[in-house]
């Protein structure tokens, strides 16, 4: 399992990759530039190669670059749609030269134009910023919690994207858990999160799936309000987080937290209660089967 946060970069990449080595991450998800806007600090060539090198060596993978809020793919303003477009295409360079491999981005809002003019502009929006983009990165549709006139929230409006892209092989999808349970989907029961597996899979398909955003949610199901909160003390609950975390669908992609902080001991208590959560059985590579050999080993010295 490859589990990390979203480090804050305000004290640059060098304190942004002390945060993630110090709270424990095994992947992490940052901002390349203030997600409100504004231009992007330049990127210094050798403080980026000593972020790449030690990050590798911290054995911290896949990075993830966050791109600002403000973009509006799905936007029907041909001028607010370039300036998105000329932003995302910024961003998925900035993110090949900080090593990411992955760029999440929302899809934005379509304005009272429909969702259908919507996913038209936005898989437009995708085929000509990655027309010119390095090859390295993808970027990933992120669902969202539903609310006004946002693009996205539905599994059917995120294939539908992917599927008018050209792009379509550059393009996968990240799964915000706060945004799947504000915008209706009940994962915090059993049958309600095998239930969105199976739509997610039928609709979009699974291979597509590419990153876990593992929030709780400080509010309540279908309020298409988006308030992340702590693992297990918001409205999923730790039960439902429990569910998330072990069901099959998840092992093979990264996870990364976005709860609340202000201190880096807020990111290592949600850190643990992951860890907590998860069962040994979960894990599918060495760790379990070491923990299995060695529990057999136990019993047979134990019996002998
Ligand atoms: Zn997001
Ligand atoms: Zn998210």
């Amino acid at each position: 399992m490859r589990l990390g946060v979203h480090v804050p970069i305000a004290g640059g990449l060098p304190s942004a990759l002390a945060w993630a080595r110090q709270v424990g991450c095994t992947t992490m998800q940052i901002f390349s530039r203030s997600p409100r806007g504004g231009q992007a600090p330049r990127l210094n060539q050798a403080v980026v190669e000593r972020f790449s090198a030690q990050r590798r060596q911290a054995g911290i993978a896949p990075l993830v670059v966050h791109s600002p809020y403000i973009i509006n793919l799905a936007s029907p303003e041909p001028q607010v749609w370039r300036v998105s477009v000329a932003l995302l295409q910024e961003e998925c360079a900035r993110a090949a030269q900080l090593g990411a491999q992955y760029l999440v981005t929302h899809v934005g809002s379509h304005r009272g134009h429909g969702e259908a003019a919507g996913i038209r502009q936005v898989a437009q929006a995708l085929d000509q910023a990655l027309e010119t983009a390095p090859s390295g990165v993808m970027v990933l549709l992120e669902n969202t919690a539903g609310s006004g006139q946002g693009v996205g929230s539905r599994f059917e409006a995120l294939a539908a994207i992917r599927e008018a892209a050209r792009s379509q092989a550059r393009v996968g999808i990240c799964l915000d858990t706060a945004h799947l349970f504000a915008a209706g989907f009940p994962i915090h029961t059993p049958s309600g999160l095998a239930e969105t597996v199976a739509h997610f899979h039928r609709v979009v398909g699974l291979d597509h799936l590419k990153l876990l955003h593992l929030n709780d949610s400080k509010v309540v199901l279908g309020s298409c309000v988006d308030r992340h909160w702590h693992i297990g003390q918001g409205h999923i609950g730790l039960e439902g987080m429990r569910g998330i975390v072990n069901h099959p669908a998840f092992q093979q992609v990264p996870w990364i937290l976005e709860t609340p902080k202000e201190r880096m001991e807020e990111d290592r208590r949600n850190l643990d209660a992951v860890r907590q959560l998860v069962r040994p059985e979960s894990v599918p590579r060495t760790r379990a089967s070491r923990t299995r050999r060695s529990a057999t080993r136990t019993a047979a010295h134990a019996s002998g």
